[in-house]
């Protein structure tokens, strides 16, 4: 099980690098972040939550429940979008906050699979915002520098706290 970085963590500030090596050692990072994002009750997760800098993201908004919803996706890209939707977005990166953020209703994603064949993907609504949200991660960017000044503020401050309580 790998463990899932925190706000705080530079490497979540940080643009990942392209996936180059389809290895099998991909192949088991994949497995791993399967396995961690399952244990954390995730719907996404992205490299550099755990501390690898790599443009690689899994999503499967069923958490589990149907298998083949599970999406790995190496170097995604957003191709096209459609329409909008702002609802309540939280990342295991950041747990027990959330914010309302500004998303596409409906994405249209190009990447690699694990072993680097293209493919394209389309989601909607709550795929739509995990898609975005983990794309974000690897571009080193967290739900909360989407939101407003304000809110962003309070939560960071929330978490200054946490941090000097030792409980962050
Ligand atoms: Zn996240």
């Amino acid at each position: 099980m790998l463990s899932i970085l925190k706000f705080g963590a530079p490497e979540l500030k940080k643009p990942s690098a392209p996936v180059e090596e389809f290895n099998g050692q991909l192949r088991h990072l994949v497995d791993e972040m399967v396995e961690t994002m399952y244990a954390a009750r995730g719907i996404g997760l992205a490299a550099p939550q755990v501390g690898v800098n790599l443009r690689l993201v899994i999503v499967d908004i069923s958490r589990g429940r149907e298998p083949e919803q599970l999406m790995v996706i190496a170097n995604p890209e957003i191709v096209s979008t459609e329409g909008q939707q702002s609802e309540e977005e939280g990342c295991l990166s950041l747990p027990d906050f959330s914010g309302s953020v500004p998303r596409p209703w409906r994405v249209r994603v190009r990447g690699l699979n694990p072993r680097g064949d293209e493919f394209y993907v389309e989601g909607e609504g709550l795929l739509a915002r995990a898609f975005c949200h983990e794309i974000d991660h690897v571009n080193g960017t967290l739900f909360i520098d989407r939101l407003s000044g304000l809110k962003r503020d309070l939560i960071k401050r929330k978490i200054r706290k946490l941090i000097s309580a030792g409980r962050w």
